[in-house]
């Protein structure tokens, strides 16, 4: 079943199934995502939360869900959504829930769970089939812990484990998650709630795993104003620097292609994680080979900035 296309923010649902007064920092990212996000599976959800910056969310008796939410260590979450599944499953086979109180079951994970500790059992996962869906919020760090390094980190961003700034680049996980070829894969933004709606409208067709990455600003870990947030998430997609694409059983294509894309400086320079390379002196070089590997990303699709 292909459902219709939402054209306009105006279209987005109303409903809201995650409220605010959550202790998740001021102009979150991944708070944002996780609100649109959420707003498209509805409340028949239970959310398996790898440890990490979302785990402070529903501390008992409090919750900002209107879902179930179960806590598992970062890198078993993966291993907890098919025991959450199968339960399920038994429990419909033998007629003793309604087909109607049926949940989908969400693996929600930051990036050190996702990039680092738990991706051999994301990969288990995929390689199973499992039917669930798998909402990454990429702040590309551990900031939970005080911003140290992951295998998100980007090249030059300085974490607190890279002083002077990483050496190398990030990993890329949509490739490396593509490389299993699961039903549907995609990255989104808060800054495209239109683009993320449509896709969880699409994987909803699919069973089996549903992924998506939402690169995410995180105020604190990044120096930056949290009233910046969505500007951030923007300039992240304007720039080229977060590609905004999905991929159906292995076929990738990108959703949002800026007309005219932005200095990949535009971003940089709003961030406290890259303001060495403005300040004392601007390296060039170092600015340089950023801008270069966000072209030569493009270059592979044939897209010239
Ligand atoms: S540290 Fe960053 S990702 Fe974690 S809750 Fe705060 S703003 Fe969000």
């Amino acid at each position: 079943m292909i459902t219709e296309q939402i054209k306009s923010i105006k279209d987005l649902p109303l409903e809201e199934n995650m409220f605010s007064g959550t202790p998740a920092c001021a102009g979150c990212g991944g708070l944002l995502t996780l609100r649109h996000c959420l707003k498209m599976l509805g409340e028949k959800v239970v959310i398996v939360n790898a440890a990490g910056c979302f785990t402070l969310l529903s501390i008992y008796p409090f919750t900002p869900f209107r879902s179930s939410w179960l806590y598992t260590a970062m890198a078993c979450a993966p291993a907890g959504a098919q025991g959450v599944r199968d339960a399920l499953d038994i429990l419909l086979e033998k007629g003793k829930i309604d087909p109607d109180e049926n949940l989908k079951v969400v693996v929600l994970t930051g990036d050190g769970s996702a990039y680092d500790m738990g991706l051999s059992s994301t990969s288990g996962a995929i390689y199973r089939n499992l039917d669930f869906y798998y909402i990454c919020y990429d702040n590309e760090a551990y900031g939970n812990t005080g911003f140290q390094e992951s295998g998100s980190t980007p090249f030059a961003s300085r974490t607190k484990t890279t002083s002077a700034g990483k050496e190398f680049a990030k990993k890329d996980l949509f490739e490396i998650w593509n490389s299993h070829k699961p039903p549907y894969l995609a990255t989104i933004s808060p800054a495209y709630p239109v683009d993320l709606a449509n896709k969880f409208k699409k994987a909803e067709q699919y069973k089996g795993p549903k992924l998506f990455i939402s690169l995410i600003p995180c105020p604190p870990g990044w120096s930056t104003d949290p009233s910046h947030t969505f500007k951030l998430a923007k300039l992240a997609v304007d720039t080229g620097v977060w590609a905004l694409k999905e991929s159906i059983s292995g076929e990738v294509e990108h959703t949002v292609v800026p007309k005219k894309f932005k200095p990949v400086e535009d971003y940089l320079k709003e961030q406290g994680r890259f303001s060495h390379l403005f300040k004392p002196v601007r390296n060039e070089e170092t600015l340089g080979k950023i801008q270069e590997m966000v072209n030569e990303y493009w270059k592979r699709y044939g897209i010239l900035l």
